[in-house]
């Protein structure tokens, strides 16, 4: 029986792969990646591994998540070494833990490398810190994929605080909700906001604004997925420190 390695790929450089990543990418028998998963890091791979795209995109799934676990289980019956690799950090709305449940469940035995996660990588790329002494305590890293309006959210609003740093995943389809909803709860309406599109890559592009104008921004400047939302005080910071590209 085999075993799983539960691998985070990092953001998009391919330079912020673990080491460990690369080893067991390296020594696999079958690798199972998502869209958000750098081409390049793929061919790192044996050149006789056996790739599976599962194209996992914002929460829209080319295989659903329980096929996914199916493939991983019956994948791990067959060879020694499967590697399911996720972008960022499988641990980070990237549903690792799911597939960790699924595979002890039926004693398959794995391993979880976490990786480098979009949501401090992609700021520090923009000269974005997530925290900053005096400006920023606390960070917080929430999923845009909801929409703020829907009847029960699952997300406290009321919670934020105002010296906090907030990270959306996955809401640039969202971004007019959530910033509406924030300025409804009281954030400043020229509270500071960015996105940025495809971090840490050669395609990395940034969008700054406030939460009153960032949607127009982000129009105007063609800003596509995936992109997150960084939304605080620090996002001012990137006037000083913005270094990449
Ligand atoms: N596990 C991943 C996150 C998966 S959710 C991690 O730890 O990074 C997918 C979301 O991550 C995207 O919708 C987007 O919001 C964000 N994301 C991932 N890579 C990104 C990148 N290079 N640039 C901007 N956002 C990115």
């Amino acid at each position: 029986m085999g075993k799983v390695y539960l691998t985070g790929a990092g953001p998009g450089d391919m330079d912020l792969l673990t080491i460990k990543a690369l080893k067991v990418i390296r020594n696999a028998d079958v690798v199972v990646y998502d869209r958000l998963v750098n081409p390049e890091i793929l061919n790192e791979a044996p050149q006789d591994a056996e790739m599976i795209y599962v194209g996992k995109a914002d929460g829209k799934h080319t295989l659903p998540q329980d096929e996914i676990n199916e493939v991983l289980y019956q994948k791990a019956l067959e060879k020694e070494n499967v590697v399911r690799l996720k972008g960022g950090d499988p641990f980070v709305f990237g549903r690792g833990g799911e597939e960790a449940k699924y595979l002890r469940d039926r004693g398959i035995d794995f391993e979880i490398i976490p990786g480098v996660t979009s949501a401090i990588s992609v700021p520090a790329y923009a000269g974005i810190p997530v925290t900053h002494r005096g400006i920023a305590v606390s960070f917080r890293v929430v999923t845009g994929h909801e929409a703020p309006n829907k009847q029960k959210s699952q997300i406290d609003w009321n919670s934020f605080r105002y010296d906090e740093t907030i990270v959306f995943l996955m809401g640039l389809h969202n971004l007019a909700n959530i910033c509406e909803n924030l300025i409804k709860i009281g954030k400043a309406p020229d509270t500071p906001c960015a996105v940025i599109q495809e971090g840490t890559t050669n395609n990395q592009k940034v969008a700054v604004g406030t939460l009153e104008n960032i949607v127009e921004t982000v129009k105007k400047e063609g800003i596509g997925t995936p992109a997150l939302i960084i939304v605080g005080q620090v996002v001012s910071l990137r006037e000083d420190l913005k270094w990449f590209r």
